[in-house]
């Protein structure tokens, strides 16, 4: 029996775990962390949204990879290959009135707990706190652990090692530094999905950590209606996301981006210039959009924020204001906090069963490939389609 390293531990690592076994392989799973798929766990805290329901061919059309191989993986394991997998193991797909999959319960942790139980039934063995520093000079994988150093002979390598955010649950991209001394050309990290920078005065101190609600946001012709979040440097959540890498880019190139905010979407502006106008005309400018536009506090705070306070007068003006108020960004938000990183290791690095062309037996899956895809599943659908490509050719390879 050949045997198959997968180097951490998270979707990307146990579907090509699985993937190995189905070959007959010998599995060992190793991850840094104390325990496994603690993202994977995170990302379930607010419900594991895995894949999406949309049509398959839009589905595709999702993922910002320039490479064509992204898609024909994500199409030989979608959005349907997902929901079937989870009843393998006994889990039902729920579909949000979004479209968006997630598994019933909304959890992460019984989906994991069920996926473990079943890779170790297979004869997967995890090796938890095994930090991977690289390889010694005879060719092993040397780790880290708690009892010293360990070295791993293994026939092939899968490394599942994700992107760069969110450290303190194990995907801290040092292992980008291993792979660059081992001359593989790796692109830079950037946060993606994340949130941005905007340089709030004061006065927006009281609507930390609130939701601006039913919005619609606009950058680059490209429209995203849904939520936001006001946080202590900017803004930050869902329907930010969509935009971020065209955000991202603008900022690259002008050290600034600028989200225009319609804050009442569902309203026409010539009727709300309407409704101000036949407000009463003792009330204060604030008072009239709290009655007659029925903007609650957060609303009207950014209104007075991008005006500094000097909000027009004038009915027309105002609605203006209200359906497209500029907001300017200057900057990402730190890439720890994002939900996703872009970067990592370049598809020309890699061959058609993703393993990497300067180091003929490893082969990468996950968020580590730099591939760039909004929230909605298809993240974490990409990383198990990825998974159950390197995991499949590592044990053929053998
Ligand atoms: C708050 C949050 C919410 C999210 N929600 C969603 C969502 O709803 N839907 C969605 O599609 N995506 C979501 N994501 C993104 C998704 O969780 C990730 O894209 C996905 O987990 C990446 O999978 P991966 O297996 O490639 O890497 P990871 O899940 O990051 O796993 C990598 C593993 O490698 C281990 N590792 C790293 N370096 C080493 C080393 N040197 N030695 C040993 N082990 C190492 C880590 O400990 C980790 O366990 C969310 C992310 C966050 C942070």
């Amino acid at each position: 029996m050949k045997h198959v390293a997968i180097i951490g531990a998270g979707p990307a690592g146990l579907m090509a775990a699985e993937a190995a076994l189905a070959q007959g392989a010998r599995v060992d799973i190793h991850d840094a962390m104390p325990s496994a798929g603690r993202k994977f766990l995170m990302a379930g805290k607010s419900g594991l949204n895995i894949t999406h329901s949309e049509d398959e061919a839009q589905f595709r059309r999702r993922y910002v990879a320039p490479d064509a191989r992204l898609a024909a993986m994500v199409e030989a394991f979608g959005p349907s290959d997902i929901v079937k997998w989870m009843a393998g193991l006994g889990i039902e797909a729920h579909v949000g009135s979004s479209g968006r999959v997630f598994p019933v319960g909304m959890k992460a942790s019984p989906l994991l707990r069920r996926w473990l139980a079943r890779l170790g039934d297979a004869g997967a063995r995890l090796h938890t706190r095994h930090r991977w520093t690289g390889w010694d000079a005879a060719g092993a994988l040397t780790f880290d652990t708690m009892t010293g150093r360990v070295t791993v002979q293994a026939d092939a390598v899968v490394l599942a090692l994700g992107g760069a955010s969110w450290k303190r649950l194990g995907s801290d991209g040092a292992w980008a530094e291993i792979l660059a001394n081992k001359g593989v050309a790796m692109e830079p990290f950037a946060p993606s999905n994340c949130g941005f920078v905007v340089a709030w005065s004061d006065k927006m101190r009281p609507h930390e950590g609130a939701p601006v609600k039913s919005v619609a946001l606009s950058a680059h012709g490209q429209m995203v209606r849904g939520d936001f979040v006001i946080t202590r440097g900017g803004l930050e959540s869902g329907a930010v996301y969509p935009l971020a890498a065209a955000l991202r880019r603008d900022i690259a190139a002008d050290g600034r981006a600028i989200v225009t905010i319609d804050l009442l979407p569902g309203a026409e502006e010539a009727a709300l210039a309407a409704r101000l106008a036949a407000a009463h005309p003792k009330d204060s400018v604030s008072n009239r959009l709290r009655k007659a536009a029925r903007l609650d506090a957060v609303k009207i705070g950014l209104l007075n924020e991008v005006t500094k306070g000097q909000l027009p007068k004038a009915p027309d003006a105002l609605a203006r204001l209200i359906k497209a108020l500029p907001l300017i960004l200057t900057g990402t938000a730190p890439m720890d906090t994002a939900i996703s990183t872009a970067g990592g290791v370049p598809w020309d690095a890699l061959d058609e069963g993703l393993m990497l062309k300067a180091l003929p037996g490893v082969w990468c899956a996950g968020e580590m490939i730099a591939w760039d895809a909004p929230t909605g599943g298809y993240l974490l659908t990409a990383c198990m389609a990825t998974g159950l490509v390197a995991g499949r050719a590592a044990a053929q390879e053998l």
